[in-house]
């Protein structure tokens, strides 16, 4: 799975990693190459061109960190997209609900939705120590129900007797209740498929699930579909409601368009993905892996994170020189600001430090808080360069002009020049020789 695409965008971005400069339209061009491969291997076209939109936008606005090469920040970004796009987070079944928890499995005949719900029960009886049972609502093929019980009687995992003629919504029901006179933990129903979507069957899916109350509705599909794959979840989605998808089928050669635009499409997230036939054949789906197999460019990924992690420490050390100095302009101050609402704002920092956290109704109080820093931030950005090196130069025109591009007024401009103020003295104090004592006094 993946090999072409990965052999496509490998070629792509190496092209770009060993650059010194790059223009706006190298970007371009490159992220019109990587749109190309990504629809190559059958991604949806909506995915995908949502997918370069926010990669451009994200090169545009990018730091440029000194340590890297800008190329190597472009494989970071689309590394970044490809795990946005594959959902962030593994995210795995959830059992948390009242006994017996019912798992109701949906798809297409043949996408593997009877070896999945045997892997599934067999996984979770051995690794959860759940007591689980199967049934098998699929009435228009004697076969499926036999198929299971067969995988029942190989995994040791209970199945649901067939009583011949009862309706796929009356076995749903019948198992649920066998389920709680068995003490069973879980119940899997294995619905019907067709060989493709039909109303009939989003019907006897709705009436189903009306029936059996499932905490997981898992749709089970094919990774070797193509495009076909994205409207079958969608349609699934819309009419049943998923709460997750399977993708079967991850162990063949497809070129894995289905596995990365389901989950962009419905949202839902890819809980687990079928290897191979073997009923060990299962496993948890993992965005980031996935997406460094797609890139296998992990070294570059990691090196520009090292970094970004290293220019924090890097703006840190120089506002503490400039601290030492005294000189704390504007510039320092929107710095400031800017770095404690990427830090969640007052209330993110005062929640990391022990015991502040009375402090911010206090704070809030006394008419400090995250508004009045958005505030602040926005009047500094209406500044020219000079304004903010030199804030002493600002007098009543200048304000004026500033109140107007800001949405502020000059009581709001003279507040924030006179925190500015209390802010650099206080600086100076703890950057000189008596403040020197009182940060030794601090830390010892
Ligand atoms: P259903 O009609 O949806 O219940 O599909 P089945 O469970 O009967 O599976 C159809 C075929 O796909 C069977 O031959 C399975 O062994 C095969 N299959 C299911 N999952 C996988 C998988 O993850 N990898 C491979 N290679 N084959 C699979």
């Amino acid at each position: 799975m993946f090999e072409s695409l990965q052999d496509r965008l490998g070629s792509i971005l190496n092209g770009l990693t060993g650059r010194g400069a790059l223009s706006e339209a190298d970007v371009s061009a490159a992220l019109r190459e990587v749109r190309r491969a990504l629809l190559e291997a059958d991604v949806a076209l909506e995915v995908v061109r949502s997918f370069t939109d926010k990669v451009r936008e994200k090169a545009v606005g990018a730091e440029i960190l000194k340590s890297i090469k800008p190329g190597q920040m472009v494989v970071k970004l689309v590394h970044d997209e490809l795990v946005a796009m594959l959902g962030s987070e593994g995210v795995p079944i959830d059992l948390n609900a009242a006994a017996p928890v019912v798992i109701m499995m949906v798809g297409l005949q043949g996408s593997g939705k009877t070896t999945t719900t045997g892997k599934i029960a067999l996984r979770m009886k051995t690794r959860d120590k759940k007591k689980v049972l199967m049934a098998s609502l699929d009435t228009r093929r004697p076969a499926a129900q036999e198929q299971l019980r067969q995988l029942g009687a190989q995994t040791g995992v209970d199945t649901l007797p067939v009583i011949a003629g009862q309706s796929p919504t009356d076995i749903a029901a019948r198992a649920v209740q066998a389920a709680k006179l068995g003490g069973h933990d879980i119940v899997i129903l294995d619905t019907a498929g067709r060989t493709h979507i039909d109303e009939p069957l989003m019907i006897e899916m709705a009436e189903i699930k009306r029936r059996s109350n499932p905490h997981e509705i898992l749709l089970v599909a094919d990774a070797l579909t193509g495009q076909d794959a994205v409207n079958l979840a969608r349609n699934f989605d819309e009419r049943v409601g998923i709460t997750g998808l399977v993708l079967t089928r991850m162990d063949g050669d497809g070129r894995g368009g289905a596995a990365l635009s389901m989950r962009a499409v419905t949202g839902k997230p890819i809980k687990l993905i079928g290897v191979g036939e073997k009923m060990s054949e299962l496993e948890e789906f993992h965005p980031r892996r996935v997406a460094d197999r797609i890139l296998g460019m992990g070294d570059i990924v990691s090196l520009v994170e090292k970094a970004a992690e290293n220019i924090d420490a890097e703006k840190a050390a120089a506002m503490a020189a400039k601290m030492k100095t005294g000189k704390f302009d504007l510039n320092d101050l929107a710095d400031q600001l800017g770095q404690m609402q990427k830090m969640g704002g007052m209330g993110g920092i005062m929640g990391m430090m022990p015991g502040m956290s009375g402090m911010k109704d206090k704070m809030a109080a006394a008419g400090l808080d995250d508004r009045l820093f958005g505030r602040q931030l926005a009047i500094i950005s209406s500044m020219t360069k000079a304004e903010r090196a030199n804030p002493d130069i600002l007098k009543h025109s200048r304000k004026k002009r500033i109140a107007a591009g800001s949405g502020t007024d000059a009581a709001d401009i003279n507040k924030l020049l006179k925190m500015h103020r209390q802010m650099a003295d206080m600086m100076k104090m703890m950057g000189g020789k008596k403040g020197g004592g009182m940060m030794k006094q601090m830390m010892g």
